[in-house]
């Protein structure tokens, strides 16, 4: 298990890797589209070479798009812990996808054991996080199933939130590569493959831990674990503030 977590944690900042390679790549892609712009503009008489130009434009914007999509997903913005309970968020994402999950079958429910509990945590991340837990979940069940969330305390320090399905399941080879960045088996449109990155990166922040379990042809579970108290260390929760 330590091996697996050391690989998930080396391909995760993968991510980061490649946004500090997009700032690199940004400027001097901003100056080819700006002299390409320029040359455009003095080759009013020219039909080739003006069409030669527009492949250097767009292919320039091309690399621009790609850039902005790694930027936008490595922006790790500081989180914001409060303490605050997990089943509302849990409830509210739950609501917000029953439209989804009757149109394709699946039912939900929930086991909630860890009631009346708060913990440090930023709720929009939180959310973020679990949504993606979800919706994959979903998308793991298209020809219906059922979809069990659950909470739980583990020990006096820890609470476990799991998220159940009886979809397709992972196979063990993909199971290795799921955290990784831009990992997807999904169709494109459908799949970006950063979603359990991102996830990683939120339970991270949060001072926890994600794992997953899969039997393929029978379901997959995803186990997260989150601290009941923020730890007074660089990078993690801060303690309440009064
Ligand atoms: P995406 O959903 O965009 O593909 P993710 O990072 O969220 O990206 O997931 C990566 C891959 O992990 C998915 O393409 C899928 O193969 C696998 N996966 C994630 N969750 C599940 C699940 N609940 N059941 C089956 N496969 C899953």
């Amino acid at each position: 298990i330590n091996a697996h977590l050391a690989q998930t944690e080396k391909l995760a900042s993968i991510g980061q890797l490649a946004a500090g390679f997009a700032h690199e790549i940004n400027n001097p892609l901003g100056v080819i589209s700006c002299y390409a712009d320029l040359i455009d503009k003095q080759v009013k008489g020219n039909a080739q070479l003006k069409e030669d130009v527009g492949v250097i434009t767009k292919h320039a914007s091309l690399c621009t798009h790609v850039v902005e999509s790694l930027l936008n997903f490595a922006r790790v913005n500081k989180p914001e812990f409060l303490m605050h309970d997990l089943h509302g968020i849990l409830d509210d994402i739950l609501s917000i996808l029953r439209h989804r999950m009757e149109k394709v079958g699946v039912t939900a429910q929930t086991r909630y054991l860890a009631t009346g509990v708060e913990l440090p945590l930023d709720p929009e991340k939180i959310r973020q996080l679990f949504m993606n837990l979800v919706i994959n979940a979903i998308q793991a069940m298209d020809k219906g199933g059922e979809l069990t969330v659950s909470t739980r305390l583990v020990d006096a320090s820890h609470l476990e939130v799991t998220v159940a399905d009886t979809g397709v399941g992972i196979s063990p080879s993909d199971r290795t590569r799921i955290f990784e960045p831009f990992f997807t088996t999904k169709a494109k449109g459908v799949g970006t493959g950063l979603g359990l990155s991102v996830s990683y990166g939120i339970v991270r922040q949060h001072g926890g831990t994600i794992d997953v379990e899969s039997t393929p042809g029978e379901g997959t579970c995803f186990m997260v674990t989150l601290p009941l108290r923020a730890k007074e260390t660089k990078n993690k929760p801060p303690t309440d503030r009064g």
